[in-house]
């Protein structure tokens, strides 16, 4: 009881030698209980504490806190005092800013009583220290207290000039992210809490403001993707995976097709535990889809470009670059050892193009490509070798000889009709058969198999020669 009649009775001298009197008796046990209370709170970098009571209109601090930093020492405050006068005094050094996220703007002692009644029990409030660049945060825990009834308040105030500057260069982050990106939320993994800043477009408009991590985003992939995509990257956005990837590094990126164009998906971490675990993240997204289609369309075009180099324009089959290139690939392969080339010449063609014009050459060629096509295994490997040469790479190779010998018939049998003209070419051709692929080069095998060419050609054109190594 007493404090109440204290504050509505006698006067202002008398309130005062009587309030002094007062607090010895009642207020020192509070402050050593708040103090062993928030122990732990003050421990960790507390500039100052004291306790108030709200009620009675008294300020007390235990000498144990010097204002030092905050500056109120040089103010040479008689403890205790009233609660106004007391702030008064606090803001003639330190210059409240307001954070607009705040409900309560509660300094003084009837904010603090209308605060208390609209069931605030825990207000911030940042200061600057004017003409510095530090600054405060004041945590005002408000609580009845239980013998009297009477609203008391317990300070904390810590020094946040550090995590000002984390915060500042956060926010500075989020302002140029803003521009770049079409959708921004902030996630705790650990909470499973998520926070939506900013979303246009399809990325995330008919995602609510707030609420579980694993709630936000599934409701956005679920609307976003189609089932394909968001089965392929289900692994993307779940936190235990992701908590376990954003151990090693402060970003993850994924560009992931939506229903309507491609994006990028950036994670970035801006907070970690001090196990080093990721705790808060930046969820960002940005149109990529302008230069995904430029990226694919530019993929075909080489891939355009390179089947051109590999490939012989006239016959559409491979030329010498594109075979040996292939063949590059297959004889790495550990497991094969029997191979066969075939080497394959036009007799006479000097004469085809002499006789019938060269368009009519090239429709030959043309067509023994097509019976080369039609003979030889998808598996195999052939192509144009040069000029009016064909060349042909038998994986298994046992039953070259027979190919040879069906392409060498198959060409005979061929009438090229050209212009009303009936056209009859023949091959000859070189077949080299190896056992054993270990011990013979390509270039001995390709050699061979001309050898065996040029004795066909010899022997009497359409003819096939084969040996065997
Ligand atoms: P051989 O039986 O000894 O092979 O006689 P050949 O006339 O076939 O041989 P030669 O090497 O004397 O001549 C090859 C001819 O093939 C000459 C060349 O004009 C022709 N040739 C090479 N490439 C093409 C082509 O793409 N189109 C046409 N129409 N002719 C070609
Ligand atoms: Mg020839
Ligand atoms: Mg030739």
């Amino acid at each position: 009881m007493g404090f109440a009649m204290v504050h509505n009775d006698g006067t202002k001298k008398n309130k005062k030698s009587l309030v002094k009197r007062l607090v010895r008796k009642y207020y020192k046990e509070e402050l050593k209980e708040q103090i062993n209370k928030y122990r732990n709170a003050i421990l960790a970098d507390c500039e100052y504490f004291y306790v108030a009571d709200i009620t009675a209109d008294v300020v007390i601090k235990s000498p144990d806190f010097k204002d030092d930093k905050t500056g109120m020492k040089d103010l040479n405050l008689q403890f205790p005092m009233g609660f106004n006068t007391y702030i008064q005094a606090w803001k003639s050094t330190l210059q409240p800013i307001y954070k607009e996220t705040h409900a309560f703007r509660a300094q003084t002692r009837e904010e603090l009583l209308g605060a208390f009644t609209a069931g605030e029990r825990n207000i911030q409030m940042d200061y600057k220290l004017k003409d510095k660049d530090i600054y405060f945060r004041k945590t005002t825990l408000l609580y009845e207290r239980g013998r009297d009834g009477h609203l008391m308040a317990t300070v904390v105030i810590h020094d946040i000039t550090n995590e000002r500057a984390d915060e500042e260069s956060h926010r500075l982050l989020l302002e140029a992210l803003q521009n770049v990106c079409s959708s921004i939320f902030e996630g705790n993994l650990v909470d499973n809490f998520a926070q939506k800043f900013k979303s246009s477009g399809s990325t995330g408009n008919h995602v609510p403001n707030a609420g579980r991590w694993d709630d936000l985003i599934e409701i956005w992939a679920g609307k976003t993707l189609t089932e394909d995509v968001y089965n392929k990257n289900k692994d993307f956005w779940d936190r235990t995976s992701l908590r376990a990837r954003l151990r090693t590094t402060n970003i993850l990126t994924r560009d992931i097709q939506t229903i309507t164009g491609w994006i990028q998906v950036s994670i970035i971490v801006t907070t970690r535990d001090s196990m080093g675990q990721a705790v808060k993240v930046l969820w960002l997204t940005r149109s990529i889809d302008e230069q995904k289609k430029a990226e694919i369309l530019a993929t075909e075009r080489l891939k355009e470009a390179t089947k051109n180099a590999d490939h012989d324009e006239l016959t559409g089959l491979y030329n010498r670059h594109g075979f040996n290139k292939r063949l590059g690939r297959i004889v790495t392969d550990p497991r094969r050892h029997i191979c066969s080339v075939i080497m394959m010449d036009i007799d006479d063609f000097k004469s085809v193009n002499d006789t019938y014009g060269h368009d009519a050459g090239d429709e030959v060629m043309k067509r023994i490509a097509r019976t080369l096509k039609n003979i030889i295994r998808k598996d195999d490997l052939y192509c144009r070798w040069g000029g009016e040469e064909f060349n042909a790479f038998i994986y298994s190779g046992g039953d070259a000889e027979v190919i040879a010998e069906r392409i060498r018939k198959a060409v005979e049998d061929m009438a090229v009709v050209y212009e009303g003209k009936v056209i009859r070419v023949t091959l000859s051709i070189g077949v080299c058969m190896v056992s054993d692929m270990k011990k013979i080069t390509m270039n001995e095998i390709i050699n061979t198999a001309d050898r065996c060419l040029y004795i066909s050609k010899r022997s009497g054109k359409n003819t096939v020669t084969v040996e065997r190594i």
